[in-house]
């Protein structure tokens, strides 16, 4: 049997997505977040960020 080569897989390489949904668009990443608008509306309120306007 051969011997299998080890490679090196990425498991936690280029994952751009919203960390909370997955959603690749709208993408902030802003304040060392990766969430989407969406997750990001609702996060900010939760982590204390204020809606400005
Ligand atoms: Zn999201």
């Amino acid at each position: 049997m051969p011997q299998p080569v080890l490679k090196p897989k990425k498991k936690f390489g280029r994952r751009d997505g919203c960390v909370r949904c997955g959603r690749k668009r709208g993408l902030i990443r802003r304040y060392g977040l990766r969430l989407c608008r969406q997750c990001f509306r609702e996060v900010a309120a939760e982590l204390g960020f204020k809606k400005y306007s």
